[in-house]
């Protein structure tokens, strides 16, 4: 198992700027985070793009091809929720055991001639086992951060707290976290999405009433077997590290209040736990979000995955204050009358058209998720400055001024 690369940083280097650097984000970065061209101003978010998880697994996944040239490569699912990323991983060869995509080999086809890259968003303790089993070379891509959650998830396990997970149940790091409640005999999860769960939790702790419909309504959201009864006895709140940083803490606030109505504020630290497992860079982001809100915008362009969590998160805030468009890459821009985007809150995209003003003064505050890299940033900004009329000379002299 190899976690911490081949010592080729300086090999890829050359690669990955090819692949993902962008020249007018770099010069913007220096500047202020501020555009002027024309009238047309970009205000950019203090913190945006890759993160420090999503650098290392990038350069993982590019050492490890250089490594093993030769060698059968397979991605356990997507490296990280960008489009652009995992179609430059493909177009190295690198296929997919599993994600959205075609899948290009099953676990149990494996063998130990093959290397398998785990994403950054690691991967459930059985499919691990599995791989082991396999006897494939493993390259370990998984953020630290969120082996940070699963050691928490692991003590509540070990201390007979069930795990309450605010996060997405499908999404790959949630299902890696909850799989490391059950490797304990008496290890439990619940996954809860939003306040409006958190609620329905909260009432069955305070009344313990109707387990049907409770369990109706959580049965692909807990552990085997779960019982509420005595499952929610003790409760420890950990969450998906991309969630949005205010929802997280009223949820672990609701539950606290919940469980010291039930058995007593001096009794409290026997039922009850909370460890805030926001990552350092979403925070930071979600932070830069709502500083960049509170300039006058005309719109906010978002960039990244349409199945990014950080990213939906970082539209959620900006769709509170202006006209906002989520976007996975700047082909979304269609023109200056369409744009293809992802609204807050909807499971595909969709075609707006009159998104974009053709005349007059225009801010347009931009942001991206930390899986999205600084050349699709850059070709978005690019893109909008020619639908509005500028040229490249026009673009390259605002750069230089
Ligand atoms: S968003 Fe956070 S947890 Fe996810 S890869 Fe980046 S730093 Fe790691």
């Amino acid at each position: 198992m190899f976690r911490k690369g081949f010592g080729l940083k300086d090999q890829v280097r050359d690669d990955l700027e090819q692949d993902y650097r962008s020249m007018i984000v770099e010069t913007v970065r220096t500047r202020g985070n501020r555009l002027q061209v024309g009238d047309l101003t970009f205000l950019i978010a203090k913190e945006f793009g890759f993160c420090y998880g999503v650098e290392r697994a990038v350069d993982y996944a590019y050492e490890t091809r250089k490594q093993f040239p030769e060698k059968n490569i397979y991605l356990t699912t997507e490296l990280i929720h960008n489009p652009r990323v995992n179609n430059c991983l493909r177009q190295m060869g690198i296929g997919f055991l599993n994600g959205p995509g075609p899948q290009d080999k099953k676990i149990g086809e494996l063998n130990a001639q093959d290397v398998v890259i785990i994403a950054a968003f690691g991967t459930q303790v059985q499919e691990m086992e599995q791989l082991k089993a396999k006897g494939s070379i493993l390259v370990d891509a998984t953020c630290g951060s969120v082996v940070l959650v699963w050691k928490r998830v692991e003590q509540y396990a070990k201390d007979g707290f069930t795990a309450v997970v605010h996060g997405n149940y499908r999404h790959e790091e949630t299902r890696a976290t909850v799989s490391r409640a059950t490797q304990f005999p008496q290890g439990r999860y619940l996954v809860v999405w939003d306040k409006d769960e958190a609620k329905l939790v909260c009432e069955y702790i305070r009344t313990g009433k109707d387990k049907e419909a409770f369990m109706a309504h959580f049965a692909s959201k807990t552990s085997e077997g779960f019982d509420p009864d005595k499952d929610l006895l003790r409760v420890g709140v950990a969450n998906q590290t991309t969630m949005l940083s205010s929802d997280s803490l009223e949820i672990a606030q609701m539950l606290k209040e919940a469980m010291a109505e039930r058995y007593g504020s001096e009794q409290l630290a026997g039922h009850f736990r909370t460890f805030d497992t926001i990552c350092s860079a979403t925070q930071d982001r979600q932070d830069a979000m709502m500083e960049l809100v509170k300039n006058h915008l005309d719109i906010v362009i978002v960039i990244g995955g349409f199945n990014s969590s950080n990213t939906s998160h970082l539209s959620e805030i900006a769709t509170q204050h202006a006209p906002t468009y989520h976007i996975d890459d700047s082909n979304c821009i269609l023109s200056d009358k369409d744009i293809r985007h992802k609204p807050v809150g909807k499971p595909v995209s969709i075609v707006t058209s009159g998104w974009l003003p053709t005349s007059g003064p225009l801010t347009i505050g931009v942001t991206a998720g930390a899986s999205t890299p600084n050349r699709v940033i850059g070709d978005a900004i690019e893109r909008i400055i020619q639908l509005r009329g500028y040229s490249t000379d026009q673009l390259k002299s605002a750069l230089s001024s």
